[in-house]
């Protein structure tokens, strides 16, 4: 154990003790300001190392902020699929964990959360550590809801059918069947019903896949299986390159929902139509809030999502815990994205520090949205939007006339999404 986490684990005992004796809230300063109140952050994703940052900042450094992630370091999703066709490396979308603790005294503890007790204000590491808070941002991303799929889970523990929906180790393993795949092989994505993580990104992933094909294995094929009516998100624009740049090789096939894998066959069963089989199958099933908010009762919406006050994203289930990210239940037009959770997590760090300070919160909280997808290695395409707080209607909705979408993939726009994966990253982390 190093020495800043023995300390923070021999602080948070006391804190946790002070908390059992009553004295755990935070007192105010002569500025106003909180002394010694404590954010505790649960997930260092995009949601939360963006709340973790913005808090430390927000409150001119006298918040303590503690950020407990089982990583070693930051793994991007976007770009991942650039991995898996080959122009872009692991190493290219790793960025570690030391930016937020150096530069921003933000104190990472490498540990999972296991239990959270909402009365008494801690939560329960996995290591057995309490950690008392004032605030608890919760940001723990999704869950993969296995059961949905016969067969998905030992199909992923045997290393046969992976996801690559975190990304990670299995990024890379998918990486690595592609290679193995001969040439004149299929490779088979299914697409589970929205809403899921990141509406383009099953289709993203097949363009880099067919991308990869083209120039390695060209007389392979991919197939989309999506359980969907149709393609969820710059649906023009994708099949337009599917239909051009990838004619022949890249099929689509809407209302294909996902029951089965059998690991024997590499097939997968679906509700209605014939079994598919394929060479290397990429089976996504329907996803919910991270584990931790699910066990912790704060998954309120269809035991699947969390329902959130939109103004400063705290559970409708238990005062003084806030949901971004991925696993709060979405106002209408938000998608899950890294874009979106680094959006929520400004804006919880202005509301978290202004309750803590005794101010009034920001009344009108807007959002961000630019989702990129690259078609091949160069070539981009966009689609952005901006989300206002409406107060009479206590959600968010898309601001009339803002963002849009690409008219056609364009090398000028893939210069403008490494600029945005650049920036998003140095916001969130450095
Ligand atoms: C292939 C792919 C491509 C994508 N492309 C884009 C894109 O181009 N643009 C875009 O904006 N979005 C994209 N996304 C979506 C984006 O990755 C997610 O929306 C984003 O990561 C959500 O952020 P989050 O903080 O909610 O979750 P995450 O970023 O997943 O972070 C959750 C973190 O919580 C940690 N955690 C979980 N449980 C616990 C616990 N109990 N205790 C402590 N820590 C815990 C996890 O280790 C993880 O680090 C893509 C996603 C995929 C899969």
């Amino acid at each position: 154990m190093n020495m800043q986490r023995r300390e923070l684990l021999k602080g948070a005992g006391a804190a946790a003790t002070l908390g059992t004796l009553g004295l755990a809230g935070c007192a105010m300063n002569t500025m106003g300001a909180p002394d010694k109140a404590r954010v505790l952050v649960v997930g260092g994703g995009y949601g939360g190392a963006t709340a973790a940052k913005y808090v430390r900042l927000l409150s001119d450094y006298k918040i303590d902020v503690v950020l407990v992630e089982p990583g070693d370091a930051f793994v991007s999703c976007p770009i991942s699929n650039l991995v898996l066709g080959g122009s872009k490396l692991m190493a290219d979308i790793t960025t570690p964990y030391s930016g937020l603790s150096q530069a921003h005294g933000v104190r990472i503890v490498k540990d999972m959360v296991a239990s959270i007790d909402a009365t008494r204000h801690v939560a329960v590491l996995a290591s057995g550590a309490n950690i008392r808070y004032d605030k608890l941002v919760l940001a723990p991303g999704i869950e993969l809801m296995w059961d949905n799929i016969a067969g998905l889970k030992d199909a992923n523990a045997q290393g046969r059918i992976l996801q690559a929906w975190k990304a990670g180790a299995e990024t890379a393993a998918l990486r690595r069947q592609l290679e193995a795949m001969p040439d004149g092989g299929l490779y088979a994505i299914t697409i589970p019903e929205a809403p899921y993580r990141c509406p383009p990104g099953p289709y993203e992933r097949a363009c880099q896949v067919a991308s990869y094909f083209k120039a390695a294995k060209p007389k392979s094929k991919v197939l989309i299986l999506d359980a969907n009516p149709d393609v969820t998100s710059k649906g023009p624009l994708f099949k337009k390159v599917w239909a051009e740049a990838y004619k022949g090789m890249v099929e689509y096939r809407g209302q294909h929902k996902a029951t089965a894998v059998d690991v024997k066959t590499n097939s997968v069963k679906f509700e209605v139509q014939e079994d598919v089989k394929a060479d290397v199958l990429n089976v996504l099933p329907s996803m919910r809030a991270g584990a931790i908010a699910v066990q912790s009762g704060l998954a309120n919406s269809n035991a699947r999502w969390c329902n959130v006050n939109y103004l400063n994203f705290e559970s409708t289930a238990a005062k003084d815990i806030h949901v971004i990210g991925d696993s709060i239940q979405i106002a209408p037009a938000m998608p899950k994205s890294g874009h979106m959770a680094n959006s929520h997590g400004k804006v919880v760090a202005a509301a978290i520090v202004a309750e803590l300070s005794g101010w009034e919160i920001n009344p009108a909280p807007m959002l961000t949205n630019t989702c990129y997808s690259f078609v091949d290695a160069k070539n981009v395409i966009h689609v952005a939007s901006v989300h206002e707080y409406v107060a009479a209607e206590k959600t968010f909705k898309t601001v009339a006339g803002s963002g849009g979408v690409s008219a056609a993939p364009n090398e000028q726009e893939g210069g403008y999404a490494w600029n945005w994966a650049r920036t998003i990253w140095a916001d969130t982390l450095a």
